[in-house]
């Protein structure tokens, strides 16, 4: 009988020098994805997001959405349940069968595909009316070349007239504010509780608590609003309208997460 050996995360003996596009793969591993879907609440987190992302999809006249970063497929399967035709991506094997059982349990069946960003159009032929990628997941991309490839991906598997929507952490005020005065952000109620142990103009490494004192990490690149903006608008986005949790008036708060919606044409 094969024993599965579980896995750790392991970012050697100095993590704050992990700064790789490709280290996603070993930081979503099994215990720590499973601990977040248990102990955040999908029909919580619904409700927190509201009708945003779906009202957007519909607004722009989108039928047939792929989901870049499905992770374990709470978009994708949100979306569906709405009516929308979506293609799940994931550079995670490990997400996507994750997102698969979870929908499952849902009656519904993913179609998956198995691709990094970077090269999507290398596994993905299809043009899209829209392309999402959220729950801060950009930040994965560690060089400005990665960003740029990736973005000019999304742009190209996008119809002549489709939309991307891209949400990130609100880095400026971490990178502003300093690290003495740093944030705790808590999931869930006190369940799950996120916060920034390092940072740099090149790295947010952020410490996730849960309730039985297990922890993992996350080596993040921390993304200026305005410089997400600019890129977006140098890869050929037309137009670039940045929310603010969820809200169009963020300048009057500051925000968690800002959500970029950027269209092609
Ligand atoms: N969107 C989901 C959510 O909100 O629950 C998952 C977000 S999770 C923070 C980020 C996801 O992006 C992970 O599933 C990871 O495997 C994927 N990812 C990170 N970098 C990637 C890349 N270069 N290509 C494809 N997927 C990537």
């Amino acid at each position: 009988m094969a024993i599965k050996e579980k896995k750790v995360q392991n970012y050697g003996e100095n993590p704050i020098e992990v700064r790789d596009s490709d280290h996603y793969q070993n930081e979503y591993i099994e215990g720590f994805v499973e601990k977040w879907d248990e102990l955040i609440n999908w029909q919580a987190r619904s409700t927190s997001e509201g009708e945003f992302f779906i009202k957007t999809l519909k607004e722009h006249g989108a039928d047939r959405v792929l989901d870049a970063a499905t992770g374990t497929g709470f978009h994708s399967i949100r979306l569906i349940e709405a009516g929308f035709n979506v293609a799940s991506v994931d550079g995670s094997v490990e997400m996507l069968v994750k997102a698969f059982e979870n929908a499952t349990r849902k009656d519904q069946i993913l179609s998956t595909v198995h691709a990094d960003w970077r090269w999507l159009t290398r596994d993905v032929q299809e043009r899209f009316d829209a392309v999402i990628c959220l729950g801060n997941s950009f930040t994965h991309l560690f060089s400005e070349e990665d960003r740029r490839k990736a973005l000019a991906e999304f742009y190209s598997v996008l119809k002549h007239d489709g939309i991307l929507i891209l949400d990130q952490r609100n880095y400026d005020l971490i990178l502003d504010e300093g690290f003495k005065s740093k944030h705790t952000y808590y999931y869930c109620g006190e369940n799950v509780k996120a916060e920034p142990e390092y940072v740099d103009d090149g790295l947010a490494r952020f410490r996730y608590q849960f309730p039985d004192e297990s922890v993992y990490h996350l080596n993040m690149f921390p993304l200026r609003k305005d410089y997400v903006r600019r890129l977006l608008h140098e890869v050929g986005f037309q137009d670039v309208t940045t929310y603010g949790d969820f809200q169009e008036t963020y300048h009057q708060d500051d925000p968690d997460f800002y959500i970029h919606v950027a269209k092609k044409d």
